[in-house]
């Protein structure tokens, strides 16, 4: 070896004990099927998802789940603006609300699992150095010592040429140092930057063969970029990309499109230390069309739904959710759905060449009416249950009544629902109380009546005091409504509606009208699921009181 190499090495990172070899064989290959798929989420510590990281999350770990592989959480927090307190767990909790729980990485703010750690990059550093050291060793990598001011005049010298812009070639002032100069400035205790001394040849062409969007080419990487940065000696995102996802053995990375220029980078690098290539798969950005009808990036300042927290909160069934998602992630799997409508997500096969790399158009009111659809096949206690679990967390007084209740509510959730098209009207979790407030009497205190079509409020007296009096009947529906209908007729309401139509002046009004002042009365809503159940349901004593109680509001 160049001993005045090792000297500068040295001198460069005077704490690194361990070899390149040495961490290839603390970190072997990983013994796995054949086809599995090691990818990873990595995030910065920020304390929460956006909807566009979740989704690449949400891939990759389905990619891993598909095929037996292992879905890893790294942390990284090599930029510190970017990290903030508890900013892990934030993340986990944001992933475990979709049902994604890594099987390897961190699961709390100091603590992780798996064998292939750390899996936080601050505690990566020596790891890092020694990667730069070998690069230092083999004359691939140099200390640079320019500064911003020094950097800004080469690119005014290339703006100016109408040259590239970057650190690269004969413009790459510390390639040409000589050793002696870099050990006397390192000595001299200048600040210096690790750059990589790039092999690569830009009329040369190299080619990514991405798992999403096919082959793309580019020309290869001259850049001497910076692997290792000054003041705190981190490395930068590329240099960290290599170190760990090749000691992790990750086979598939999975990132935002943003990342896709930096390839040839990447490419280099692996190839430099012959390491085995990840495949890639760039996923596209996640649009929404807005209100005025411009398609743009979904924005974690304007819309609410790009935060996780929101369908969480919101409660959307995770599996709606989840299956929303899929839709986003692959073109292919609503027909799948349509096909197989029982089956479960997992027998979903994710498909790389299905990813829709455009741009993901994500649009709520589609994933609102996936719930819907979700919570219409529920059970009645399949509802009750998943909603106490979110009452509790979201909505107490709800939540007492329910428990209080139990039985009662899901008679209540039951109300059209055994039947062959069930009611659709629940959107998630915090809706339903909107749709059976009125079921409870601690919810009914001050109800706010829609309009009735009979405005006389005698009328409306002598209608409910007469229905309640003489016609409640409360034995099955036929009956019930044979009563309604025989009232009808006794005060001149028409009974039948054909006949109505026919001759509106030979009546006061109509059935419909009738029922319709029942309706409002019992629940305050015009528009309400089958009137009989809930009748039932109520029972006469408490019909007794909401007709007293409608009949007081009105006078
Ligand atoms: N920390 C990077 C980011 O958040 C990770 C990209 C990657 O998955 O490689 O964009």
């Amino acid at each position: 070896m160049n001993d005045k190499l090792k000297e500068l090495a040295d001198l460069m990172f005077p704490n690194v004990t361990k070899t390149v070899e040495d961490y290839e064989k603390m970190y072997p290959e990983r013994n796995l099927e054949e086809g599995a798929v090691v990818t990873r989420f990595a995030p910065s510590p920020t304390g929460f998802v956006h909807m566009g990281s979740l989704l690449t999350a949400f891939e990759a770990h389905k990619a891993a789940k598909d095929t037996n592989g292992v879905f890893y959480l790294r942390i990284e927090d090599t930029d510190q603006k970017r990290s903030v307190e508890n900013g892990i767990v934030g993340i986990l909790n944001d992933l475990k609300n979709f049902d994604i729980v890594p099987d390897e990485g961190m699961i709390d703010e100091e603590n992780s699992i798996g064998n292939y750690g750390p899996y936080i990059q601050s505690e990566r550093m020596e790891i890092y150095h020694a990667f730069a050291k070998d690069l230092v060793l083999r004359g691939l990598a140099y200390p640079c010592f320019c500064n911003a001011e020094e950097l800004d005049e080469i690119r005014e010298i290339q703006e100016l040429n109408k040259e590239r812009i970057g650190y690269y070639g004969s413009f790459a002032k510390c390639r040409s140092l000589s050793i002696d100069e870099a050990i006397a400035k390192i000595k001299n205790k200048e600040d210096f930057v690790v750059r990589l001394k790039s092999p690569g040849n830009f009329n040369k062409k190299i080619i990514l063969n991405d798992l999403a969007r096919g082959d793309i080419e580019f020309p290869e990487n001259d850049l001497d970029i910076v692997l290792i940065k000054s003041t705190d000696k981190l490395p930068t995102y590329h240099f960290a990309h290599l170190v760990d996802d090749h000691l992790m053995r990750t086979t598939h990375i999975m990132r935002g499109e943003e990342w896709i220029a930096s390839f040839p980078i990447h490419d280099q690098l692996f190839s430099i230390f012959n390491f085995k290539k990840p495949k890639y798969a760039h996923l596209g950005l996640v649009m929404k069309v807005d209100d005025t009808g411009v398609r743009r990036k979904l924005s974690k300042r304007k819309d609410p739904e790009a935060s996780v927290e929101f369908y969480h909160k919101e409660g959307i069934p995770i599996d709606a959710v989840k299956s929303y998602l899929m839709t986003i992630a692959n073109s292919n799997f609503e027909e799948w759905q349509d096909k197989n409508p029982d089956s479960p997500l997992a027998d979903f096969k994710y498909d790389f060449k299905k990813i829709s790399i455009s741009g993901t158009l994500f649009d709520v009111s589609k994933l609102f009416n996936i719930s819907k659809n979700y919570l219409s096949k529920r059970t009645a206690k399949e509802i009750y249950e998943e909603l106490l679990i979110w009452t509790e967390e979201f909505d107490q007084e709800f939540y007492n009544l329910l428990l209080k209740y139990k039985d009662y509510a899901i008679s209540i959730f039951n109300i059209e629902r055994n039947i062959e098209k069930p009611r659709k009207d629940y959107t998630s979790y915090s809706s339903i109380r909107n749709f059976v407030f009125y079921m409870f009497d601690e919810l009914f205190m001050n109800p706010n009546y829609e309009e009735v079509k009979i405005k006389d409020k005698k009328e409306r007296e002598l209608i409910l005091n007469t229905y309640y009096n003489e016609y409640l009947d409360l034995t099955d529906k036929d009956s019930w409504f044979l009563k309604i209908k025989e009232m009808c007729d006794k005060l001149g309401y028409a009974s039948n509606i054909k006949e109505y139509k026919k001759n509106p002046e030979n009546y006061k009004g109509n059935v419909s009208d009738v029922t319709g002042l029942i309706r409002v009365s019992l629940t305050s809503k015009t528009n309400t699921p089958d009137l009989f159940n809930i009748m039932e349901l109520l029972g006469k004593e408490k019909i007794k009181e909401r007709f007293t109680k409608y009949l007081k509001s009105i006078n």
